[in-house]
């Protein structure tokens, strides 16, 4: 889960992580009325959950509350289009207003899950302000990391060895150590995927500041924080995936125009595979998940024909817990509720197939039968040709 900017400079406080003094804004109004408390020259930032503002037109500065009335207008009720966004761009009902920060330095911070060594990783850099990506893939050697034993936790050395890695000495040391294992605590005790600061600022007076932030939250951690729940911001999501979250279904979007509907994420990235090699390419990923009912199954279906890039649709089944007649059910009440005209390709393996293939074929619709894996790829990536 994703949250924005303003609410994550909230946590970052908590933490005992300083953050310039401001607060967020939904009307012009109020954004000149926090231009007014703060005093002086101000920055009025789109909250969107996306990065890439800057370089967008998502940060703008004023100099007087009535210029952060104005710009807040201009924004509030906008859509911001970034490199991180889709083409529509992401809605701006909120912006942040802040003390506007003069920095000649501006560094990284970040905090993620790395798999493969199986525990968090604190990353530095001085090259901050810019994408983390573009320095990770141009100049590497500019990110320097400590890896946090979950047994042992963060120690202070490592906070050290990175902020004098990142160009930190005397006075700087202390707080940015003090920072670095904020956010580890954070990431910790909220179930962070994601903790970052970029950019972690020098100010003209030497105080380190965080200018932006950005906090992703683990899905699968969520359930032990009902506090979190309130940080949601479904208009910066995909309608698709927030029909989704509400059924329970994984579901993930992807650019090609063959609808995927399958039980088990592993027979599900086969079918996406086999799509592949055919010679098409998968609209989505989407696994019903091993418990799935009729309504879940129905729901499924809608959603994913509700993407209007899907031209054409393959159902994978593997009847197990899920029983081939139940499947059946589902997609004939999905495909009936959204009159679906569109090609769809069935294969159903397991228990109770030759009850599910007699619910398909008495429905009436026009649905395309499959023995296996390879023909059920084969006839769905052959309907695209033929319609
Ligand atoms: P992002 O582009 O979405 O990551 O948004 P950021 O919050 O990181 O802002 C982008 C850039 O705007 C930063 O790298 C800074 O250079 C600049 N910026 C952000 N906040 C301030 C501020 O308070 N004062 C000044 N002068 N620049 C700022
Ligand atoms: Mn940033």
């Amino acid at each position: 889960m994703k949250i924005h900017e303003y609410q994550a400079k909230t946590l970052l406080a908590q933490y005992r992580v300083p953050v310039p003094p401001g607060r967020v804004a939904g009307t012009p109004q109020e954004a000149a009325e926090v231009a007014r408390e703060v005093g002086g020259r101000v920055v009025i930032k789109a909250q969107v959950h996306a990065g890439g503002r800057g370089k967008a037109g998502g940060i703008r500065l004023a100099d007087s509350p009535e210029e952060a009335e104005k710009i807040a207008g201009e924004m509030l009720g906008s859509r911001l289009v970034t490199h991180q966004t889709s083409a529509e761009g992401a809605p701006v009902n909120k912006v942040l207003v802040e003390k506007a920060v003069q920095a000649p330095k501006e560094l990284y911070l970040g905090i993620v899950i790395d798999g493969s060594a199986q525990m968090p990783v604190v990353m530095a850099s001085e090259a901050g302000g810019m994408e983390i990506e573009e320095v990770a893939a141009t100049t590497p050697e500019k990110i320097i990391k400590e890896y946090v034993d979950p047994v042992i936790g963060f120690q202070p050395f490592q906070g050290r060895r990175l902020a004098s890695g990142i160009g930190l000495e005397g006075k700087q040391v202390r707080p940015a150590v003090a920072i670095i294992s904020g956010l580890c605590k954070l990431m910790q005790e909220k179930g962070c995927s994601l903790v970052e600061i970029n950019p972690l600022v020098v100010t003209e007076d030497g105080e380190l500041l965080a200018l932006d932030a950005k906090v992703n939250f683990d899905d699968e951690a969520l359930f032990r924080h009902p506090e979190l729940q309130e940080l949601r911001d479904d208009s910066q999501e995909d309608p698709l995936d927030v029909k989704a979250r509400e059924y329970d279904i994984n579901y993930i979007k992807l650019d090609g125009d063959v609808g995927c509907m399958v039980n088990g994420a592993g027979l599900a990235m086969a079918t996406m595979d086999i799509i592949k090699i055919m010679g098409a390419s998968p609209a989505n990923f989407l696994d019903v998940g091993g418990g799935a009912n009729e309504e879940k199954i129905s729901q499924a279906f809608k959603l994913l024909v509700s993407d209007p890039k899907v031209k054409r649709v393959l159902v994978n089944i593997f009847g197990g817990i899920l029983r081939c007649d139940v499947a059946a059910r589902g997609i004939v009440a999905g495909a009936r509720e959204v009159a679906v005209d569109i090609p769809v390709v069935v294969r159903m393996r397991g228990t109770n197939v030759d009850e599910g293939w007699k619910i398909l074929e008495e429905s009436g619709l026009d649905i395309s039968f499959a023995s296996n894996l390879k023909d059920a790829a084969e006839k769905v990536v052959a309907a695209r040709q033929a319609s």
